[in-house]
């Protein structure tokens, strides 16, 4: 059957040194994973079963391209974050497992609408509109694991108009790669383009107009993002 209306172009990663892409099909994302940022919003980094969001595949942005600010915000924050691409699916996927479902990584920024997020948190709302807003996910083009390993160590940093906001080691994940695969494949069949974003470490913060924020991993490179006027 024919469809009334033309469907949506499927969102494209970048793949580093390649004319190839990623089509993706998911961005789903990791709440508080490192000890210091659970500790700055107010929430106690022990080990309780981590929780997921999620964001629209067409949230996706390219490296070094210009995000408006976004509406209905006063608060738009920045979080730094290394991104796991899933090249094979499965459900119930054992830990022991889960790197041969992994394609590959790249770095991230899982844009916030900081106040909005806050404010359904605290009334037990969700966090879509907080999260999930028109292009909430740059992505730096990805790594192929067989191309950088896979990191489990190594500096992740951001920096705003050249000045360090976050900074930390990979190691500091308190959930793992492989466990975040792990478990998040239990609750839901993970697929081929799936991404998925592993949380943020502290220092996260506010960007306004004009700012140039660069997110960079060690072995993954730089991704750059400008702030653009109020939409
Ligand atoms: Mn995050």
């Amino acid at each position: 059957m024919p469809h009334i209306f033309d469907a949506a172009p499927i969102p494209a990663l970048q793949i580093s040194g390649s004319e190839d892409t990623i089509p993706v099909r998911r961005i789903l994302c990791v709440g508080r994973n490192y000890a210091a940022h659970a500790r700055e919003m107010g929430k106690d980094p022990d080990r309780d079963p981590p929780f997921f969001f999620a964001k629209p595949a067409d949230a996706l942005v390219g490296d070094g391209e210009t995000v408006a600010y976004p509406p209905e915000t006063e608060n738009l924050h920045h979080e730094a974050e290394l991104v796991i691409v899933i090249g094979t699916g499965g459900a119930k996927i054992a830990e022991a497992n889960a790197l041969s479902h992994i394609w590959g990584y790249a770095v991230g920024n899982d844009l916030t609408r900081r106040d909005l997020q806050l404010a359904a948190r605290d009334k037990g709302r969700p966090w879509d509109m907080g999260k999930g807003f028109d292009r909430s996910a740059p992505i730096a083009p990805a790594h192929s694991a067989a191309s950088v390993s896979h990191p489990y160590t190594g500096k992740i940093a951001l920096t705003v108009n050249g000045e360090t906001r976050q900074e930390a080691d990979l190691s500091e994940l308190i959930w793992s790669v492989p466990e975040i695969v792990s478990i998040l494949s239990h609750s839901i069949t993970l697929a081929p383009g799936d991404l998925i974003m592993t949380g943020t470490p502290a220092g996260v913060g506010p960007l306004v107009p004009g700012d140039i924020c660069t997110v960079s991993i060690e072995g993954l490179g730089d991704l750059t993002t400008t702030i653009g006027a109020r939409v």
